[in-house]
């Protein structure tokens, strides 16, 4: 699947009439195709940029019922999403893992009572019994770090967790492999409406360059574009209904703060949760919940100063011992939630159930979570049954995830990553460690995945600039110093023919990888260093502080992106 050339041939062979035309390749879209070509319809997505690239590489990394949404009373979307995490769980084995979940509280009785009773409702939605009650020293032999002198015990009770980006390509490989097309770099600039004024395809432009425009007629024409949904919508009129929070994140070395387990904090100053999550060999901090008043086409969202501060803050004040500063993250991310604006002054207050509309033809779904897809995918089908020439019943239950295929005993790798690597890749984990050369399937670094991965993604992953594999493919790029820049030599002997690259176009795609990178994945970001000039090193050590002062840095993007005025 994918392998050269593949976008050229879909390219050619999108002038014919669809079933469904899914818009955006999060995991909303995914869900849809993944469900539509179950039921053997003609389904096309199309993505503006990488598969995953808005919120859904950008997420907490958590399949869980929102343990934190029970203190807002949304006890639909908890029980919904506690039902999906089980599922998940079963049907996306290895990809989805279980993980346990420690709840600390203070001195302070009314958070341990509420506390108490949200492990026992989260559990009863389930429905299962797993859910402890730690005396402090008990909690503090869990988790040391932990330890102060307020700290007064605390519960553990178990979500789920996975890596956002491979959960949606997963998805939308299986789809394909069930007769589902899917492209991506390619943009929906307009809605092609009938002589009723109906929506009935759409207006596709080539966003990684050299093929024509092209006009594509569907009987149905899915909106999944999460955090840009309203652009769309305007296209027929439709008012803006969304409001976009930004979350942030910061990535740590695990041996700076080793966890067990999750562990949820309140923020010190207004009480938020947060978490800190163990997550493919570091610890993942966050979220903060913002409005996002930036211009999306400005360029990737960042974390700014002011969150990074307020993320620090929340983990110093949970991990007193830890001391963590700047100088130990070594990554940040950022993402955009879609969720229904109703005007709640505290963004946080603001409902995670989503919605589907149907506006003069144009079915939007969005809103809701990762967890949450399934149920999303099967509304927005269900709306759009009665556009389609036959009887479907999208409720019906039908695998999204093909079982494991058996284990991989022809290489010589322990179990832990055997089934690592059957949860990411499915059936095509053993052509994966087949095709690596000498020494490749050994792990990078200090990561679980191998240098074969990146071979593989390289050849047939639907690659098509080196950030989609560094940041999403395998996620180097947020999980090693510097974004992975000390491995490049390396990288780029593995990949560069496997893409069929030039030496001036690998040289291109890294100069755009350092971009990116530094304005939106590094730990302090929003600065464009100096271009490269030939040699492997960045100049400068993404740690050092920023020479602007901190108000420069947190201007409007617009000004970051269209001049470079903010450079290091
Ligand atoms: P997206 O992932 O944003 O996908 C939309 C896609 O549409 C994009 O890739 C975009 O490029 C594409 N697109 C836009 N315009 C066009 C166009 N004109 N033509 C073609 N394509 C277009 N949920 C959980 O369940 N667990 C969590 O732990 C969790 N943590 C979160 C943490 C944060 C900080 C945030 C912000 C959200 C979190 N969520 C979580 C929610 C979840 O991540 C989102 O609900 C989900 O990823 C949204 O997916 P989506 O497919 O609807 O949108």
């Amino acid at each position: 699947m994918w392998e050269k050339g593949w976008r050229q041939s879909i390219w050619n062979e999108l002038g014919q009439e669809w079933d469904i035309i899914v818009i955006g390749g999060g995991i909303t879209g995914a869900g849809v195709l993944r469900r539509a070509a179950a039921e053997g319809l003609k389904t096309l997505l199309v993505e503006a940029s990488d598969f995953s690239f808005g919120t859904s590489s950008r997420s907490s990394k958590l399949v869980h019922g929102g343990i934190r949404y029970l203190r807002n009373k949304q006890f639909d979307v908890t029980r919904e999403s506690v039902h999906e995490r089980e599922w998940m769980l079963r049907e996306a084995r290895n990809l989805v893992t279980p993980l346990g979940c420690l709840m600390p509280y203070y001195q302070d009785r009314k958070i341990r009572e509420e506390f108490a009773l949200g492990v026992v409702l989260y559990d009863l939605m389930a429905p299962k019994w797993k859910h402890a009650r730690y005396s402090r020293q008990r909690l503090v032999r869990e988790c040391p770090l932990l330890e102060s002198p307020e700290l007064g015990g605390g519960f553990l009770y178990y979500d789920a967790q996975m890596d956002d980006s491979r959960l949606v390509l997963t998805l939308i490989r299986e789809a394909v492999r069930a007769g589902g097309i899917a492209i991506n770099y390619a943009k929906v600039e307009s809605l092609l409406r009938d002589s009723t004024g109906r929506v009935c395809g759409i207006g596709l432009a080539d966003n990684a360059g050299g093929m024509p425009a092209q006009e594509i007629k569907a009987k149905v024409v899915i909106n999944a574009t999460g955090p840009w949904s309203d652009d769309l919508r305007s296209q027929v009129g439709a008012p803006a209904r969304l409001r976009r929070l930004r979350g942030s994140h910061l990535i740590f070395p695990r041996d700076r703060i080793p966890l067990p387990y999750d562990v949820s904090l309140l923020h010190p100053k207004d009480d938020r949760a947060m978490f800190a999550i163990p997550w493919e060999g570091t610890t993942l901090i966050g979220t903060t919940d913002l409005d996002h008043k930036f211009d999306l086409d400005a360029g990737e969202p960042f974390a700014t100063r002011e969150e990074i501060d307020y993320i620090l803050e929340a983990a110093n004040s949970s991990f007193p011992a830890v001391h963590l500063g700047e100088e130990d993250i070594i990554s940040s991310f950022a993402g955009l939630r879609p969720v229904i604006n109703t005007g709640k002054a505290d963004p946080s207050k603001e409902s995670r159930a989503h919605v589907v509309w149907e506006e003069d033809g144009l079915i939007t779904v969005t809103g809701g979570k990762l967890t949450t897809f399934r149920i999303m995918a099967e509304q927005a089908l269900q709306k759009a049954a009665p556009m389609l020439r036959g009887r479907f019943d999208f409720s019906q239950r039908k695998r999204y995830f093909d079982p494991l295929p058996p284990p991989l005993s022809d290489f010589m790798l322990d179990a832990e990553e055997k089934a690592y690597l059957l949860g990411r890749y499915g059936i095509e984990a053993s052509e994966l460690l087949s095709s690596a050369r000498e020494g490749e399937n050994q792990p990078i670094k200090s990561l679980r995945n191998l240098w074969s991965e990146l071979r593989y993604n390289a050849r047939c992953g639907g690659v098509v600039h080196l950030d989609d594999l560094l940041l999403r493919r395998v996620r180097l790029g947020l999980l090693l110093p510097e974004g992975g820049i000390a491995e490049m030599p390396r990288i780029r002997q593995i990949v560069q023919g496997e893409l069929g690259w030039d030496d001036r176009t690998w040289w291109d795609e890294l100069e755009r990888y350092r971009k990116i990178y530094r304005a939106s994945y590094a730990p302090i970001p929003g600065g464009i260093p100096p271009a490269l000039t030939g040699d492997f090193t960045w100049p400068q050590n993404v740690n050092a502080p920023h020479p602007g002062t901190k108000d420069e840095r947190q201007k409007e993007p617009t000004v970051l992106y269209s001049n470079g005025a903010i450079r290091r």
